[in-house]
């Protein structure tokens, strides 16, 4: 997506060589131009698929995920909590998280209310890297028998392998840029593919 491309390049910062930070527009200010022509660019992607929810973590996911919903006709957004705790509730659903921004280990969780059984959902989320948080998010649709129809990522990090295993795996997985290297804190982009 050309325009989540040209902030990439002109306001994103390669950290070592293998950290984009995008906080100029994605994870501390929000670009809302940005924001809501990525909404639209997952909505033309998954309509066909008719999402019924979308499901993200908290909490960069949830201004991203709010726009992918309002695009699709305004359905109802969910986001997974985060949370140290390890009280089992008969009212929700978790899963463990690695966390690769802060090497720490999160549960997630959801109330079973809020993911309904069979509902289809559409996952989204800021970056997707080794797969952690993605397979998070599936796993609790798992747990409540719920359909992933999609996965809508907007920094894939190329030369991780979670978009690789995801693909092959047969998820529809789109990332709205794909991003192949850090090289002296320079960031390199794939080829756009639309
Ligand atoms: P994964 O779970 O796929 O390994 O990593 C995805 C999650 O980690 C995202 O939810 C995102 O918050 C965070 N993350 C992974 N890599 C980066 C990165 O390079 N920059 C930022 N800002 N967040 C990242």
């Amino acid at each position: 997506m050309e325009l989540l491309r040209r902030k990439i390049l002109e306001e994103g910062k390669g950290i070592g060589d293998d950290i984009v930070k995008a906080d100029m527009f994605l994870n501390h200010r929000i670009d809302t131009e940005l924001l809501f022509a990525m909404g639209e660019a997952w909505a033309e992607e998954f309509r066909g698929e008719k999402p019924e929810l979308v499901l993200t973590v908290e909490s960069s996911g949830i201004a991203l995920a709010v726009a992918a919903a309002h695009a699709l006709g305004d359905i109802p957004v969910v986001f997974a909590k985060k949370s140290a705790s390890i009280v089992q509730n008969e009212e929700t659903v978790q899963t463990p998280v690695y966390s690769f921004t802060h090497k720490t280990q999160n549960l997630i969780r959801v109330e079973k209310k809020y993911l309904p059984e069979g509902a289809r959902v559409l996952i989204v989320d800021d970056f997707l890297a080794d797969g952690q948080a993605a397979h998070g998010l599936m796993d609790l649709c798992r747990q409540r028998q719920a359909k992933v129809v999609g996965i809508g990522i907007a920094i894939e990090k190329g030369f991780e392998p979670g978009g690789r295993k995801l693909r092959e795996s047969g998820v529809h997985l789109k990332s709205l840029a794909i991003v192949d290297g850090i090289r002296d804190g320079k960031i390199i982009l794939r080829a756009d593919d639309d």
